[in-house]
């Protein structure tokens, strides 16, 4: 393997500057050793050299949601089939949730995870369970499982419907400088739901689960970071209602930052009319005005980062009726194509907005130090064709699971390579 790469007229976004600019990248021994306009290095044999005319590079992705099913479920993916997954989507980093079995919320299931990520090419960092078990009954060991390495808190899946505790979560977590990650949804409202409560519901006989069960919770949270002081994020947005109050926080000195899934900025309630249960998800994908406005909230900058939410599930938990159907879709391999699609071709958001979305915004949120192209900074790095599109197919899937809403669709920003600690570590067949 070469210890030397050098991409040549690339269009550059380093994850910092909106703008690109053209130019070469030089990476040895690991790190981004130059990244200039027109880097000569000779002609030495023992350097690889990446003719990307006409492509994009970009730092390695970040992606602060991503279900590794690993304890517990390694039937439906495990950390080194999650980190394959990844590497073929560009992303070199990731934040992985705590709800495999037995739940992360202990520091010893926190060093698994990070043993277990350590030679898989993308640095893998654990969420941990905000309440033991997700049972939203009692406070974890938040300070143990912060010095085990845990990169922040969650109950993803799950929502604490108690208030009083987690206004006490939010208190006690001040104390460390990682974010609280909120999976909203208040439970009178979801219960059995199954898709967003609207037009297609009704006709399609499929029970709703209302904007309410989001903008409930995510109202409550607000009012108890105000009170509290605490640093909490809101996770996968799914209404129109969630992002102008999360605007408004905002404005008003609330410390929240909040994300928005690929799926959620691609699609809106009328693809249910495919009864294919890769579209059940939670929060569900909501109308069209929903979508709209999580747009104008990317674009506006009220939302912080773009995720996928990677939640693999076997087939047999798919192929099923929509009421039997489990909730999620996988979503490592096309959150860039995906967003970039929607977002960029679709609605003329400049791509280094994006990019920065994928890369340093996460990064900072988590405090993790990627993200960005530097000289003298570690070499994670992504070339994209984004001239042509492809078609995703369920045959090209890397996660164990091949549950992706997308299998179908005509993408753009397809990921050629991606390059981790300055080594190849996927390369488009
Ligand atoms: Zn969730
Ligand atoms: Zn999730």
């Amino acid at each position: 393997m070469y210890s030397r790469i050098i991409i040549k007229n690339a269009n550059i976004f380093d994850g910092i500057k909106t703008k690109p600019f053209k130019g070469d990248l030089y990476i040895k021994d690991g790190m981004v050793e130059d990244i200039d306009e027109n880097i000569d290095i000779g002609d030495s044999k023992a350097i690889r050299r990446i003719d990307a005319s006409g492509m994009m590079v970009m730092p390695g992705m970040v992606d602060m949601h991503v279900h590794l099913r690993d304890p517990g479920f390694e039937e439906k993916e495990t950390i080194e089939s999650g980190a394959a997954s990844a590497l073929a989507g560009g992303i070199t980093t990731m934040l992985c949730m705590p709800n495999t079995r037995p739940v992360l919320d202990e520091p010893a299931l926190l060093q698994y995870v990070i043993e277990r990520g350590r030679n898989t090419g993308v640095r893998i960092y654990p969420a941990a369970a905000m309440t033991r078990g997700l049972e939203g009954r009692e406070m974890t060991s938040m300070g143990l499982l912060a010095e085990a390495g845990a990169a922040g808190f969650s109950d993803d899946g799950m929502a604490v419907a108690d208030a009083r505790l987690m206004f006490e979560i939010m208190r006690y977590s001040r104390q460390w400088k990682k974010p609280l990650i909120l999976h909203e949804e208040e439970y009178g409202f979801s219960r059995s739901g199954l898709v967003h409560e609207g037009r297609y519901s009704d006709s399609l006989g499929l029970e709703g689960i209302s904007r309410l069960s989001d903008d409930l919770m995510i109202g409550r949270d607000i009012m108890l970071a105000r009170e509290s002081g605490a640093r909490i994020h809101i996770t996968h947005l799914s209404t129109k209602g969630s992002v102008q109050m999360i605007k408004r926080a905002k404005d008003e000195g609330v410390d929240i930052s909040c994300d928005v899934t690929a799926h959620h900025l691609f699609f809106d309630d009328s693809c249910l009319k495919s009864f294919n249960t890769s579209f059940k998800v939670k929060p569900p994908i909501r109308s069209a005005e929903d979508r709209q406005a999580l747009i104008e909230g990317v674009i506006d900058g009220t939302i912080d980062a773009v995720i996928s939410d990677h939640a693999p599930h076997l087939d047999t938990e798919k192929n099923t009726t929509f009421s039997l159907a489990q909730f999620g879709t996988i979503g490592l391999e096309t959150l860039f194509a995906a967003s970039y699609t929607s977002l960029c071709r679709g609605k003329g958001l400049q791509p280094g907005k994006l990019v920065s979305l994928l890369t340093s915004g996460p990064a900072k949120l988590l405090g993790f130090d990627a993200g960005t192209l530097e000289k003298g900074k570690r070499a994670d790095a992504v070339m994209v064709d984004t001239g042509g599109s492809y078609k995703v197919r369920k045959e090209d899937i890397v996660s164990k699971s091949r549950n992706s809403a997308f299998i179908g669709q005509e993408l753009q920003g397809r990921i050629i390579y991606t390059i981790s600690n300055g080594k190849i570590m996927y390369e488009s067949g």
